[in-house]
This record gives structure tokens, C-alpha cells and sequence, in this order.
């Protein structure tokens, strides 16, 4: 099967490519390791669209955070998903940190970054009155936002799908060959695709993937960030996405509302040898909780629902590398896409499309579709909008999760949309079933039985995450 461009990993970065490189008569596939999109560090991160305030001047992070920041009101438009900018404050405990603010500020401005301000405790407690006491200041970010990070990626991969893109999972890419014209990718299960074009698109196996072909040689070191996510309750706490000074590898520990109303306190930033290092710690969770404390009195930690771990794909060099080097000027390489990584997507895309365009020629399809119409959130309707789409659809009408109050009929829509869930957890990031004060207790079975039945599977192959999790009894691997 020949391609024009294959984009190996399905995360924000590979979707958002996807779905720039669908605008063009191309034929393009995205081949992903797993079951569904947005399964690597796209789905275990703050959801914040930063500002930019805190890049180096020069740098692609500097450059593709500004551009991707702007970009997120008409995509979230188009695409039909969550986007709140709802500002963030950095606090200041000291005078020493005053000094910090106004560096970040002029460095900001410098960078073009709008809506900068610094804030006097005063004018910090009337817009933030749960805010600490201790605190001096603090410098406001007017752009800053945020989003459901794994929604976004879904959205994009959706509306790439819906413009011809095949998306391809369940394929690892374990070796890839040079051939006269263009690379023959082999997966896994020993089969494999032709591409004229390839792109690396693959967060902390980048450096891997990269460095079966490309002429510079990588090592990523993973950072990994941990994390407690509050109910809805605690969501209420705040409105801004709260940080504190920023150090040199991570921007520090924040506490923010998320898009979907929790509160997400964290993470650390610790190097770690494994790339599959995931587990949430005692020392860590302690360290997120002491350092929240510090930025918001009354942390409502009795209202913790879980927590959770993501890497960062980290190079010493410290900037996004995006290139195609020596003979292998159709092979493009993105590593290192830590934080702004899911602020700066939909400009590495278009960085990338240039990138294509130069190899290729880009024709822009007649027919492509900007919209992708997101999924009924049964919730959120009135009364009277609920009783019409019962009496037209009765499976509105059962209610599945009672923590998140998800119905079948949204559970149905999920497994049988564009790019539709497979597995529980599929099902959970497309309509926050099991994502409630229960997790799951409450309709992991439930939801398992309506995979089984809309996918003709039996029970004993619904899986939650991946294949080595089914949901009843064990499985062999
Ligand atoms: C703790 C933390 C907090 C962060 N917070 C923010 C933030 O608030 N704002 C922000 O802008 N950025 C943030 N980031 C950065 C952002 O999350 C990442 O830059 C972004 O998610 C990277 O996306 P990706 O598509 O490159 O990687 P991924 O989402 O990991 O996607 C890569 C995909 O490649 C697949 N893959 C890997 N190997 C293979 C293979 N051999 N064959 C086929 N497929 C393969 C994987 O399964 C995966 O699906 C944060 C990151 C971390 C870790």
C-alpha cells in the first residue's frame, strides 16, 4: 500500500498533522501502537494552552506557542471541543519573586505575547478570593486557557478521518527501511506500508524511531510529571490556572480548573530511567499537596478522585527539534515535543506542511470540511431538548454513568462515531463515563457489556485500556 505521507504516532502532535495535511489532495495514513488516539503524553498532561510568557527567545517553543495559542479559538470553533481562556497567575511569595514576574513579563512582551499584567495581592484576591495570604503579587496572562487535551486530539483525528485520512492502530513501527523512493515501515505483526513521505510524530519514542534512520542520533530523557485530579466540587475552588515561579525543567506545580470543571493539582518534574515509569508515589503526591497548599488556602484534599502520571520527552538541547536531515530529506523528525507541545500543535502542523510542501506538491481539496460536530452531551441539554431526543432515541433515556450522568445513547455514539471507542477507556476520554466520584465501580461492566454488543465482540475481549487488560476474568498473553 503506497502512501504520500504516513505520520507515525497518534497523539495531539500526529493528529493535529493529520488533519492539516487533510486540506490537500494527498494520501496520507497515521499508523499508532495502540487501540485509539491520544493514548501517550497527550492524554497525561495539564491541559493548558499557554501564554509563552516563559520561552527562550528564537527557539521553535517560543515561536510555535505564541502561533498554536492564537490558533485555538476558531479550532475549537471548528472542531467542537472545550476551550475556556480563562487566564492564569504566576504568585510571587517575595520580593525576590516580584523580580522574577517583571522579568517574565518584559520577557513576554519581548516574545509578543499579549495581555500581560502584574497584579497587586489586593487586586489578586477580588478576582481569585481562595488565593493564599502569604502571597505578594502576582503576574496575570490574559491568553492563557485551557482544554481536555485527549478531547482535542480526538476532534482532530476525527475531522482527519472525515477528510480522507486512514488511520491504521495496533501498529508498532519496529523497523523502517530506505528504498529508491521514499521508506518501507514494517510493524509488529510482520506486516508493513510504503510511504514516500514519513513523519515522526512519536513523544518519548521519538528519539527510538528517529534513530532508525535519521543521520542525528537522539536520547530522549523522560521527566516524569505526576498528578491529583479533585472532583467537580473542588473545581470551583479558582477559576484561573494558578502557578507559581518557574524553575528551569517545568513550569512548576499548578492548580487549575480543567476544562471539564475538576481541579488538577501538579505535577513534579522528576527524571526517571524507564519510559513505562507511570506509577504515581508517595513522596511526589505529598510534595504536589504541600506545594498547592502554598497557592490556595482551604484545598479541599478530601475531594481527591485519582491520580496519574505523564512523561515529558525531554532533550538537554532544550528546544523542539523538527527536521529531515542528509539523505533522508523525506524522513521528518519532531523530538523533544515536551510542554507547550499541546499549545503549540496546530503550529507545528502548519510548520510541518510547509515542510511537506517543499517535497511535495500540496493541491487544496474542494471538498474539505473544517467541521466536526463534537458529541451530545445528554447533560447539558434542557428538559425539553432531553424528553425529544428520548422519544426519538430511547437509549438517551438509560442512564450508564450515574456519577458523570452519561446515557447509553452517548455511550453508543462514542463506540459507533468516526474513529470510535474500542475500549472502555476510549469510551471514557469521548464521554467521561467512569471519570466520576465512583471511577468506574459503577458501570465499568455496564459499558464492557454495550462494547461487547455494538462491536459483536464477546465480553471476554473488551478490554479497558490495552490488550493485556481485559475487563472479566484473565487473559492469556
Ligand atoms: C507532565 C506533563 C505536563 C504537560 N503539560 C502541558 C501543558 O499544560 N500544555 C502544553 O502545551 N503542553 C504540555 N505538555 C506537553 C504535551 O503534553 C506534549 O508536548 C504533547 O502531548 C506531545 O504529543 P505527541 O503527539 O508528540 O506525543 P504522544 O501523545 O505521546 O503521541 C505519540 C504517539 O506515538 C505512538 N507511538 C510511539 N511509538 C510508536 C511506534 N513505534 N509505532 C507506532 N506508534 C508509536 C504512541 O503510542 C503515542 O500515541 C505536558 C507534558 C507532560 C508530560
Amino acid at each position: 500500500m503506497n502512501k504520500d505521507v504516513v505520520i507515525i504516532g497518534a497523539g495531539i502532535v500526529g493528529c493535529a498533522i493529520a488533519r492539516e495535511l487533510s486540506k490537500y489532495d494527498l494520501k496520507v495514513a497515521v499508523v499508532e501502537k495502540d487501540t485509539d488516539v491520544a493514548n501517550g503524553i497527550s492524554k497525561a498532561n495539564s491541559g493548558i494552552i499557554h501564554a509563552g510568557y516563559n520561552e527562550k527567545k528564537g527557539t521553535l517553543k517560543a515561536e510555535l506557542n505564541i502561533k498554536g495559542n492564537k490558533m485555538y479559538d476558531t479550532l475549537s470553533k471548528e472542531l467542537d471541543f472545550k476551550f475556556n481562556r480563562n487566564g492564569a497567575l504566576v504568585l510571587a511569595f517575595n520580593d525576590e519573586d516580584m523580580c522574577t514576574l517583571e522579568n517574565l513579563k518584559s520577557k513576554g512582551q519581548g516574545l509578543g505575547v499579549e495581555g500581560l499584567e502584574i497584579l497587586s495581592k489586593e487586586e489578586v484576591s477580588k478576582i481569585e478570593p481562595n488565593i493564599s495570604d502569604t502571597i505578594v503579587g502576582a503576574l496575570h496572562a490574559k491568553t492563557s486557557g485551557i482544554v481536555s487535551p485527549y478531547e482535542v486530539t480526538i476532534a482532530l483525528a476525527e475531522n482527519a478521518c472525515t477528510n480522507g485520512v486512514e488511520f491504521i492502530f495496533d501498529a508498532e513501527v519496529v523497523n523502517i527501511d530506505k528504498m529508491d523512493s521514499g521508506y518501507e515501515l514494517s510493524f509488529k505483526d510482520g506486516s508493513s506500508i510504503t510511504s514516500t513521505m514519513v513523519i515522526n510524530a512519536t513523544g518519548i519514542n521519538s528519539d527510538e524511531i528517529n534513530n532508525m534512520i535519521g543521520e542525528n542520533k537522539y536520547t530522549l530523557k523522560p521527566v516524569k510529571g505526576e498528578y491529583i485530579l479533585l472532583d467537580k466540587i473542588a473545581g470551583k475552588l479558582i477559576s484561573k490556572t494558578i502557578f507559581q515561579v518557574p524553575s528551569k525543567i517545568s513550569k512548576g506545580v499548578l492548580v487549575t480548573p480543567t476544562a471539564d470543571g475538576n481541579l488538577l493539582i501538579g505535577p513534579t518534574a522528576k527524571g526517571v530511567d524507564s519510559k513505562g515509569a507511570l506509577e504515581s508515589t508517595k513522596d511526589s503526591l505529598n510534595y504536589i499537596l504541600e506545594k498547592s497548599n502554598k497557592s490556595v488556602k482551604t484545598l479541599p484534599v478530601g475531594r481527591v478522585l485519582t491520580t496519574f502520571a505523564g512523561l515529558r520527552p525531554h532533550l538537554e538541547y532544550g528546544d523542539f527539534i523538527i527536521e529531515a536531515t542528509g539523505d533522508n530529506e523525506n524522513f521528518i523528525s519532531l523530538i523533544g515535543i515536551e510542554s507547550p507541545g499541546l499549545t503549540a500543535a496546530p503550529a507545528i502542523a502548519v510548520h510541518v506542511k510547509d515542510m511537506v510542501s517543499r517535497r511535495l506538491p500540496l493541491k487544496e481539496k474542494s471538498d474539505f470540511n473544517p467541521y466536526r460536530k463534537g458529541m451530545i452531551k445528554f447533560s447539558d441539554l434542557s428538559l425539553e431538548e432531553k424528553n425529544a431526543l428520548i422519544a426519538k432515541n430511547p437509549a438517551y433515556g438509560r442512564m450508564v454513568c450515574k456519577c458523570e450522568l452519561i446515557t447509553e445513547g452517548e455511550i453508543i455514539d462514542s463506540i459507533n462515531r468516526t474513529l470510535g471507542a474500542r475500549t472502555v477507556d476510549a469510551v471514557k476520554r469521548r464521554t467521561r463515563a467512569t471519570m466520576g466520584g465512583c471511577q468506574g465501580v459503577g458501570c465499568l461492566l455496564p459499558i464492557s457489556k454495550i462494547i461487547s454488543r455494538e462491536l459483536g465482540i464477546d465480553i471476554t475481549e473488551v478490554v479497558k485500556n490495552s490488550k493485556v487488560s481485559p475487563v472479566v476474568g484473565f487473559k492469556e498473553v
